[in-house]
């Protein structure tokens, strides 16, 4: 191969997306694996090593594997080539439109297309929250190449297609599910929801009540007698006041130096929170609509704020009902860990359901187990 056709197969390559490129490099491993075994004569540890080549990192192939390659490739029809793309670098998705995604790179945000693949599958393979590498054609244009493997998700179904998985953020360290009292009133229905999906997910949760301001200390205390299981599990629990800014403090602490995600019912106040810990956000804020105690929807898609000191929140926008993605029947129990705690159900696979000689519900009738969980987890077990 001359330099010259080395030069313009090396252009095509770079003019590849990254499904191509991937496929291409794959070929071109097991090409040189084929070749390799035929002439191999070391020993069994260095075979070893080579079975290893299915592993490598595809964006920085050793020189040798970029000649098989550059081989596969010389083989192949020529696929048109592009502008010159450079190297790749890496950003975190702070938005995504339609077709596109806006990615912090080295402090400064920039728009990039997504690949035609990316664009369709946009719901669960790219995420606010996504490291992704990013390519520049040219000057101007920039593409993601390659979504890296995520630390955490927080993902449910959509609500349209249940067999959609709709990936709401990605690697952040914690979601906070935010509550209000009055308005929208207290629901920990859906907080059991959020915990599971966020445990799923490997992402800690924290529940954080906003409006505290709306109610004086005693009625405060007996709302949140509600949340005295999830305190029980250990769940961190926050109380705020975005207007009277109390609380704010200790959300700030929280979420010190984290990747957080703010969920919940729109209303709850998230976008206020955030206008309340950092005012140069200067995020819109809804009014609740009169007789529903609900927001109307201000956030519309969920955007990666920089709070300052290390911490990045994502504000998702509001949903008033959270499905489970792919949660089966015989996992579920292990989302309640306090049911766990109680032994001697008569049957080992019991269900907690219609089983006599249950643990589970004598623990229930005798307050040891909350209620309210207990329902939970049956209304979800019959929706499974
Ligand atoms: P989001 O939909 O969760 O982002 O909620 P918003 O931040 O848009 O707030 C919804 C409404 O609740 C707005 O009218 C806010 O002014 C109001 N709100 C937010 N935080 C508080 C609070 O701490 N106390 C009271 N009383 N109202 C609040
Ligand atoms: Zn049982």
């Amino acid at each position: 191969m001359t330099n010259e056709e080395k030069k313009t197969l090396e252009k095509r390559l770079s003019s590849l997306d990254s499904n191509e490129r991937n496929r291409l490099y794959k070929r071109a491993a097991q090409m040189r694996k084929l070749a390799q075994a035929k002439t191999n004569t070391r020993p069994r540890h260095a075979q070893l090593e080579l079975e290893d080549d299915d592993r490598i990192d595809f964006r920085k192939p050793r020189p040798a594997l970029l000649e098989w390659v550059l081989k596969v490739l010389s083989q192949d029809d020529a696929p048109s080539v592009g502008t010159i793309e450079t190297a790749l670098r890496v950003g975190t998705v702070v938005a995504i439109g339609p077709r596109s995604a806006e990615v912090v790179l080295d402090g400064k945000t920039l728009t990039c297309l997504l690949s035609k693949e990316l664009a369709e599958r946009q719901q669960s393979e790219i995420a606010v929250g996504d490291e992704v590498e990013v390519t520049m054609r040219g000057a101007e244009t920039a593409l993601i190449a390659t979504v890296r493997p995520r630390r955490t998700k927080l993902s449910r179904p959509d609500p349209g297609n249940a067999n959609q998985e709709r990936v709401i953020v990605a690697n952040v360290d914690v979601v906070a599910v935010v509550v209000s009292v009055v308005s929208p009133p207290l629901h920990p229905r859906l907080i059991d929801r959020y915990l599971i999906a966020i445990r799923r997910g490997g992402a800690e949760p924290v529940i954080c009540v906003n409006k505290t301001d709306l109610l004086d200390e005693g009625a405060l205390v007996e709302e949140l007698k509600q949340l005295a299981p999830y305190e029980r599990l250990g769940v961190p629990i926050v109380r705020c006041s975005a207007s009277a800014r109390n609380g704010l403090d200790e959300l700030r602490i929280a979420l010190e130096g984290k990747l957080a995600a703010f969920v919940g019912h729109s209303g709850v106040g998230k976008s206020s929170l955030l206008n309340a810990m950092k005012p140069e956000l200067g995020l819109a804020v809804g009014t609740v609509s009169e007789g529903y105690g609900r927001g109307t929807h201000t956030t519309t898609r969920s955007t990666l704020l920089d709070l300052g000191g290390g911490t990045r929140i994502i504000d998702t926008p509001g949903i008033r009902s959270f499905g489970l993605w792919q949660l089966t029947a015989e996992e579920l129990p292990w989302y309640f860990p306090e049911f766990a705690a109680v032994t001697g159900c008569k049957f080992r696979d019991c269900s907690h359901t219609h089983e006599p000689g249950c643990a589970v519900k004598e623990a229930v009738e005798s307050g040891e187990v909350s209620r309210d969980r207990y329902e939970t987890y049956i209304r979800i077990l019959e929706s499974l």
